[in-house]
């Protein structure tokens, strides 16, 4: 693995932070630094910057109006947008669908959905779970009838993120009961504005509403909005996942909560000194940082091996897991670092505009909430411990 980059990629490490320092509003990237909630708006207006630029589907080919870059020059734009602070962007159109419509979509779907994606016309949820159907997803009972050129949809997803934002959502249904239970699952594409869809909220521990379920109440869905062919769906999803997976690695998110981290223990005291020189707290510092570093350099060999042509397969399993322990650990750390501020929880001076003071300094708001939300990271895009059993049999052959 050769870890130099080129004059052409540090020109273009350059490039993008120029950019990031002329067009990313300070507003946002304040918000995004100081752990506050973004809106709906404050999402598309960042998707809406990088579009202009035509920096959006960074790992879509030049055909459908993606970026085109290599492995390399992905990472190094993750990395500058995070060390910016740069909100996110929201993956379920461009990381997760997108891909599966041009590998798997008719000519028609691509012409019609990628553009839309690009331009944020639709916001997609992702509707995969159900109750009962998670890791064994293989189980869904939402189910689609063909009844001429419509399919009629009835039963119930959860856990859809950010699916009170969203017009469309992707979704497994079953249209057969014969054979396999993964041989008759379908992949289609659902106008949530169709009669029968209702959305509820789900209230979260951290006080967010950020999941919801759906449900579908004889729900008519064109046949022309079924993605490839009827039961092959599980290879789609499957495609999809793989795409999911690797997206939560984050390594730019840890680095950069990391360093927040590590500020924060320079400024909290402990016995007369900084937090930062308690050698039991700064040796748990040094193992996290250590594990961050030996992920780094996997998620670098992976895209060395991506650059070089090979597909990322099982090592977004491995890159999952790692990344999402890691950042857990850094959010117990920061709240630990924090003391007593993280008892206090007031979630809603999150919100731009709160009419509520946050109890003690500002970096401490966001400790407790970040924790709490990011117990999710280990559970959704298949939960750890179903990323561990597929190393086992994948890499380790057991
Ligand atoms: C905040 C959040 C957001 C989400 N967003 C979405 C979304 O937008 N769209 C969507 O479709 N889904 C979403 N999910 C759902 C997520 O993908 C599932 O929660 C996840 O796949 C786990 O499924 P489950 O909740 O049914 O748990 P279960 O599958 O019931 O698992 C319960 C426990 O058993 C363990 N377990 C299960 N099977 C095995 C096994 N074979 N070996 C070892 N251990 C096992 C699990 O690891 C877990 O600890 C989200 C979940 C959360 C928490």
């Amino acid at each position: 693995m050769d870890l130099t980059y080129t004059d052409d990629q540090k020109a273009f490490r350059d490039e993008v932070r120029s950019f990031l320092a002329e067009k990313l509003p300070k507003r946002l990237s304040d918000k995004v630094a100081g752990g506050k909630r973004l809106t709906k708006e404050d999402y598309e207006e960042w998707h809406a910057i990088l579009n202009e630029k035509g920096w959006l589907g960074v790992t879509w080919p030049k055909e459908h109006g993606g970026t085109g870059w290599d492995a390399v020059e992905r990472h190094i734009f993750e990395e500058e947008t995070t060390r910016a602070a740069a909100p996110r962007i929201v993956p379920f159109g461009l990381n997760m669908l997108g891909p599966v419509l041009m590998k798997f979509g008719s000519k028609e779907q691509q012409a019609h959905y990628l553009p839309r994606i690009l331009n944020g016309d639709d916001w997609w949820c992702q509707g995969y779970s159900e109750p009962g159907a998670g890791s064994d997803l293989a189980s869904v009972k939402t189910t689609a009838v063909r009844e001429g050129d419509h399919y009629i949809v009835n039963g119930q997803k959860t856990w859809t993120t950010l699916g009170q934002y969203a017009n469309m959502i992707f979704c497994l249904v079953r249209t057969s009961k014969d054979g396999k239970p993964q041989e008759g699952i379908s992949f289609l594409l659902i106008d949530m504005d169709t009669p029968g869809v209702t959305v509820r909220p789900i209230v979260l521990i951290d006080g967010e509403a950020e999941v919801n379920e759906v449900w579908f109440e004889d729900v008519k869905v064109p046949a022309e909005n079924l993605v490839g062919e009827e039961n092959k769906g599980w290879t789609y999803a499957k495609y999809l996942l793989t795409h999911e997976r690797t997206n939560i690695a984050g390594v730019g998110f840890a680095t950069s909560a990391l360093s927040n981290l590590k500020r924060i223990a320079g400024l909290e005291q402990s016995g007369g000194k900084p937090l930062i020189e308690n050698p039991f707290f700064a040796a748990k510092m040094a193992q996290v940082e250590i594990d961050l570093m030996a992920m780094a350099t996997t998620n670098l060999r992976t895209i060395a091996a991506a650059a070089a042509g090979n597909a990322p397969g099982a090592e977004s399993s491995m890159l999952k897991i790692k990344g999402t322990v890691i950042r857990q650990e850094i959010n117990a750390l920061t709240r630990q670092a924090v003391g007593p501020y993280a008892m206090p929880f007031v979630s809603e001076a999150l919100d731009e505009g709160a009419n509520v003071s946050p109890v003690g300094p500002d970096y401490a708001l966001p400790a407790t909430q970040s924790y709490f939300n990011n117990r999710k990271l280990s559970i959704y895009g298949g939960s750890n411990e179903v990323q561990r059993q597929i190393i086992s049999k994948a890499i380790l052959e057991l």
